[in-house]
């Protein structure tokens, strides 16, 4: 079986500027794309925030060049999704499907999924008035009337950005407070453009192609309303691609990957970069820059467990 220095695990940003770092530095290198690759960012059309594109840059241009960069510098690529990581003795077996890759590293880069409230006609409408990213979307929703569902402090915040762009700004929530800090909550509350509808959530996404209203569900009443509405913007969390890799690493009770110091996991030899482990900023360049201290982490350890 061929072996690789290492094995990195997603194709978004983190796995893919891993792979140019380690392959660069001329460590055998194999990226499995998983079942989405080049990651969250090819859901989207134009990035406005990664460095160097004063235009912009469309989502897959930007994925697609990632991979070529790494391609460059030798990176071999598999198709398909892991199925199961032993970590039990060296060298890892990485397994997909009915093929197993033995490797003496893995940088875990499978980033996260925005959580969905499942309500009907939402996944037709992803991309289509519905939307999982405010700071992503919030640009092309310019004199809109928009939702926000969600009473933490992603909600308060993407609530307030919102307000740059969107005539008017309603929250929906599921409860008649807020998880969110005082500060986001106190700031929100003082924003004229925003207002709150409390204990209510949305039964239905209605829209045949693009959104144009919601149904709305008092959750204490029951009472069932339905509102005209430009876009909804979901911040109800995220869950992190980590099943596979529970009883492998130590994992946070929300799934999240435990960093213990800089890319390192408690499995010396397995590393993390990215959404996986990031709970807190969620941005391609963040993740990209993780992706590029694990493939320099992982270089060190070789060197040293050489
Ligand atoms: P991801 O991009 O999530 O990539 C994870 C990779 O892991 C995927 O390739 C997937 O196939 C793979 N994978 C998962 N499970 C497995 C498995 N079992 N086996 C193998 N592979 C697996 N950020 C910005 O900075 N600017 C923006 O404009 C912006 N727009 C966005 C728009 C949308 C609609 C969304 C959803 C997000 C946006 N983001 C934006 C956030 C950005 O996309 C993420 O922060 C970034 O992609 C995280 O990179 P990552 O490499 O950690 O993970
Ligand atoms: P979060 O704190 O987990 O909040 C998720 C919110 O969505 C909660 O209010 C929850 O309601 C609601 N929710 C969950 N599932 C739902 C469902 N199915 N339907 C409707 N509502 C649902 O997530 P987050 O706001 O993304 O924050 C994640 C972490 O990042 C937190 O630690 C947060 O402090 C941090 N963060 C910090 C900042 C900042 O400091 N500037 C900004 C953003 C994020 P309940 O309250 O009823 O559970």
């Amino acid at each position: 079986m061929e072996l690789f220095d290492t094995i990195i695990i997603g194709s978004g940003p983190a796995g893919y500027t891993a792979a140019i770092y380690a392959s660069r530095s001329s460590l055998k290198t194999l990226v499995i794309k998983g079942n989405q690759p080049g990651g969250q960012l090819t859901t989207t059309t134009v990035i406005e925030n990664w460095p160097g594109y004063a235009d912009g840059i469309d989502g897959n241009e930007l994925m697609q060049q990632m991979e070529k960069q790494a391609a460059r510098f030798g990176t071999q690529y598999a198709d398909g999704l892991v199925t199961k990581l032993d970590v039990a003795a060296q060298p890892f077996t990485v397994t997909v499907g009915d093929v197993a890759y033995q490797s003496k590293t893995i940088i875990i880069a499978t980033g996260a999924r925005s959580r969905t409230t499942d309500a009907p006609g939402e996944t037709a409408l992803v991309g289509r008035g519905v939307s999982t990213c405010a700071t992503c979307d919030g640009f092309f929703y310019r004199n809109k009337d928009v939702i926000i569902v969600g009473g933490g402090d992603t909600a308060m915040e993407e609530a307030n950005f919102l307000t740059k762009f969107a005539k008017s700004v309603k929250i929906i929530h599921r409860r008649d407070s807020f998880r969110a800090s005082k500060i986001m909550v106190d700031r929100t509350m003082a924003n004229p453009k925003i207002s709150v509808i409390w204990n209510s959530a949305i039964e239905k996404f209605n829209g045949d192609g693009k959104l144009i209203s919601v149904t709305i569900k008092n959750l204490k009443t029951n009472a069932v309303t339905e509102q005209p509405i430009g876009g909804v913007f979901l911040a109800i969390g995220h869950i992190p691609n980590t099943e596979i890799f529970q009883g492998v690493i130590d994992l946070h009770q929300n799934g999240y990957i435990k960093g213990s110091g800089v890319t390192t996991t408690n499995v010396p030899g397995v590393f993390f970069a990215g959404d996986v482990e990031d709970q807190h900023y969620r941005q391609a360049v963040t993740a990209a820059g993780a992706g590029c201290k694990a493939a320099m982490d992982v270089e060190k350890y070789l060197m040293s467990n050489k």
